[in-house]
């Protein structure tokens, strides 16, 4: 049994994440400012004895004793991480400092959920660990792009000036129960306008690509990439390379929901990436891990959620 923090653990990923390191034994800390997070999120863990719920933002220092921590704190989807973007840079680079201090102190392992977004918008496709990116320094999505890219620097700097035991992941588009409703990204946004009966907004031509990846093949990674050797650091690619048009995934929704609702177009956002897809092979060869769950599979489980969600 270990103690873990996790940071952002009210929210879809984390409570997911605090799910499993229960189920393995752990004793959970999680913190989270409920910014994008909610306690319904972590409402069935709360009697758990080895589960602690703690009400903090990450650009604050935090003093608690553990042994290895996620970092996973910072809104995730466009509308939430625009709504105040120097909130979004201080979360990433803030708060990076504080849980690597912590670390620092403490000597614990500590792990950063980044993003396929380091990436920007790619002129190389597939993306493997070692291209640098496209990012727009100044543009709409930079609060995130750039304050992911930032914390990765610090994780690095930290490993390399006081041999911090890090870890650094790069999570590609992931789906699955507990996403929020309306927090505007396109598996949550197609699956509740299809049960709504309302128009399936699709952005651009719907050309563009994305692969997804579903919660628990993401949350597998995690638990992998925390406990592989010392020294291996990554930044390692997490996702599943199955790549779908956001036309195709309208396409796939509606036919598993069922109902009349009708495609309509909109304007494609500023810096919109036009395709996206993990190249896998690190984390094929260092984590042994690869994807297990198909994309019909996942929306299934995720429509059904969605389903109770709407209906109680
Ligand atoms: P989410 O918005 O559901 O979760 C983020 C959590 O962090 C929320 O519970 C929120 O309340 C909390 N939070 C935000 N700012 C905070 C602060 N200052 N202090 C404390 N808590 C704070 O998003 P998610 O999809 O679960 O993403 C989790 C992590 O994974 C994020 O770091 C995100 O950047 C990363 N990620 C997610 C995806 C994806 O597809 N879901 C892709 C790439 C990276
Ligand atoms: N910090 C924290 N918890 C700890 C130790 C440090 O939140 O247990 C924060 C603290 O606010 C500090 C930051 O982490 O500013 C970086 O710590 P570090 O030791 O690297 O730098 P310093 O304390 O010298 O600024
Ligand atoms: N998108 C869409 N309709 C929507 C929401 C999003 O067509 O209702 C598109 C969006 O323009 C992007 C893709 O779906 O090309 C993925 O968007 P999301 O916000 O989920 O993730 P990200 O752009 O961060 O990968």
């Amino acid at each position: 049994m270990r103690k873990v923090l996790v940071t952002g653990g009210a929210g879809f990923l984390g409570s997911h994440l605090c799910d499993r390191l229960l189920a393995d034994g752990h004793d959970v800390l999680c913190v989270d400012n409920f910014f994008t997070g909610s306690k319904r999120n972590v409402a069935h863990l709360l009697a758990h004895p080895y589960f602690e719920l703690l009400r903090h933002d990450v650009t604050f220092p935090l003093y608690v004793e553990v042994e290895r921590i996620f970092n996973l704190a910072c809104p995730a989807s466009p509308v939430h991480y625009q709504h105040d973007p120097v909130q979004t840079t201080k979360t990433s680079v803030h708060g990076a400092i504080n849980m690597l201090g912590l670390a620092k102190r403490v000597k614990a392992r500590i792990l950063q959920a980044s993003t396929s977004e380091v990436y920007g918008d790619p002129e190389v496709h597939p993306q493997r660990e070692e291209y640098w990116g496209r990012v727009n320094p100044i543009g709409f999505r930079s609060c995130y792009d750039e304050g992911k890219r930032c914390a990765e620097t610090l994780f690095f700097d930290y490993h390399r000036q006081h041999d911090l035991d890090i870890k650094v992941v790069r999570i590609f588009n992931t789906y699955g129960p507990r996403m929020h409703p309306n927090d505007g990204r396109v598996v949550s946004n197609f699956i509740v306008q299809a049960l709504k009966g309302e128009d399936i907004t699709i952005y651009g031509d719907g050309s563009q690509t994305r692969s997804f990846c579903y919660v628990d093949d993401l949350v597998e990674a995690f638990v992998r990439m925390m406990e592989s050797p010392k020294g291996f650091t990554g930044p390692v690619n997490i996702g599943n390379p199955g790549e779908f048009t956001m036309l195709a995934l309208a396409e796939k929704v509606l036919s598993l929901v069922g109902g009349r609702s009708k495609l309509v177009f909109r304007p494609l956002p500023a810096d919109d990436p036009r395709q996206r897809q993990p190249d896998i092979a690190l984390a094929q060869d260092k984590l042994g891990w690869q994807p297990k769950v198909a994309l019909e599979d996942g929306l299934k489980e995720t429509i059904a959620y969605f389903r109770r969600l709407l209906e109680g």
